[in-house]
């Protein structure tokens, strides 16, 4: 399918140029292993990598080594999760943990591993607009817990949730608090000193860096058991050969990202305003899903009720955006965000995602709003017929 406007940067940006100009000599002539401690090659490559380091520390406002480095966010978070709760426990004996209904699978998951494992697992409910309040994660604390994990952005509905709130009522207990801050960092401010979480995973290639590389920042004196064991690397948290031409790109786009932020998130918020107001005034009836204000500047997620999300990918061919979060289009069951935040089946399978981000232009935004009024003009009469006829 020929969908040439990119509307899709919750699932993953386009790599930046200067990223890549930053990564090629790490692919070519400078291929030392940072561990080679004993020659210039593994010299230079392990000046690459710390140099990486300090560019990541500075995006969130860490020490170089409070980060370690991993293979994406989804290791990222079963590292913080897995190890940060196993580590709690052989230390104080809890085993219960608090996550949220609207997490990544990547969190879902290692929580529910850790179930699997004699922990128990206390999951909070969003509310209609998908936050999540610190009361409710309050609430949930026992004298058992060892860790909570609460995303800082949700990759659909773009809602950001108050986890500086959630981080000050874990730490009053002594709980470990982990964000998935995978789609904000690089979009948004994002300062681990001045929120006080303990754990927070992000991804390169959301933030126009490579795929296949991440990090979770792990505070001073968090301590947090490794899952791969091996020779020792990342001070012994992450073992294997350090990616370093993804580390340099993960450290270019980390100051990329600092640099242009600012203007990047005004472009991108008032781009998706008025690609929202333009919908509402084309495609009457059509409803936000998500916070209207607490949201990420490139998100919409999109209710076009009477409108079947499968039959607009059909129909906006041109056009690349997501029914449900991309790890999950193509299945037949409604998004378990949507639903969690009160949608019903029906409504979950008329809402569609639109993602925002460097390259989208005034023009994209309009001829989207465009394609889609004569989009669902066509469509809607055929579904309402065949709702009607019980089809
Ligand atoms: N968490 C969130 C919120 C995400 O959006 C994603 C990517 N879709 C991940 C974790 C996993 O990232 P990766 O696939 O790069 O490991």
């Amino acid at each position: 399918m020929n969908r040439s406007i990119y509307l899709d940067h919750h699932a993953t940006t386009p790599l930046d140029p200067r990223v890549l100009e930053a990564m090629t000599p790490y692919l070519t002539e400078e291929f030392g292993n940072p561990s080679s401690g004993t020659h210039g090659w593994g010299e230079r490559s392990l000046a690459a990598v710390e140099e990486a380091r300090a560019s990541l520390a500075m995006l969130l406002g860490c020490h170089p080594d409070e980060i370690v480095f991993t293979a994406g966010a989804t290791e990222a978070n079963n590292l913080a999760i897995k190890g940060g709760a196993r580590a709690s426990r052989k230390r104080l004996g809890g085993t219960h943990v608090v996550g949220s209904r609207i997490e990544h699978k990547s969190v879902s998951s290692s929580l529910h591993a850790l179930v699997e494992e004699g922990f128990e697992l206390t999951e909070i409910l969003p509310d209609r607009d998908g936050l999540v309040s610190a009361e409710g994660l309050r609430d949930a604390l026992r004298k058992e817990t060892v860790l909570a994990s609460v995303m800082t952005a949700n990759s659909e509905i773009g809602t950001l949730e108050p986890v500086a709130e959630m981080a000050a009522a874990c730490r009053e207990r002594g709980v470990l608090f982990h964000t998935d801050a995978t789609q904000a960092v690089g979009r948004l401010p994002i300062d681990v000193r001045e929120t006080g979480v303990d754990l927070l995973s992000l991804s390169a290639h959301k933030f126009y860096g490579p795929k296949g590389v991440g990090a979770l920042f792990i505070r001073r004196g968090v301590v947090v058991l490794p899952l791969i064991t091996g020779g020792g690397q990342e001070r012994g948290l992450r073992a294997g050969t350090l990616n370093v031409p993804g580390i340099v790109g993960l450290g270019a786009a980390a100051r990329f990202a600092r640099e242009e932020m600012a203007d990047e998130t005004e472009r991108l918020t008032r781009l998706r305003d008025s690609l929202w107001r333009e919908i509402q005034s084309k495609v009457p009836g059509c409803r936000l899903n998500g916070h209207p204000q607490r949201r990420l500047p490139g998100n919409l997620n999109v209710e076009v009720p009477g409108v079947d999300s499968a039959a607009l990918m059909i129909a906006l061919k041109d056009f690349a955006f997501s029914a449900g979060s991309a790890c999950a289009s193509g299945a037949s069951k409604p998004s378990e965000v949507l639903t969690a935040i009160g949608l019903d089946r029906k409504r979950a399978f008329c809402s569609i995602r639109i993602g925002l981000g460097k390259g989208t232009t005034e023009d994209d935004v309009t001829r989207f709003a465009a394609s889609l009024e004569t989009a669902v003009n066509r469509i809607r009469p055929r579904q309402e017929l065949q709702d009607s006829s019980g089809r």
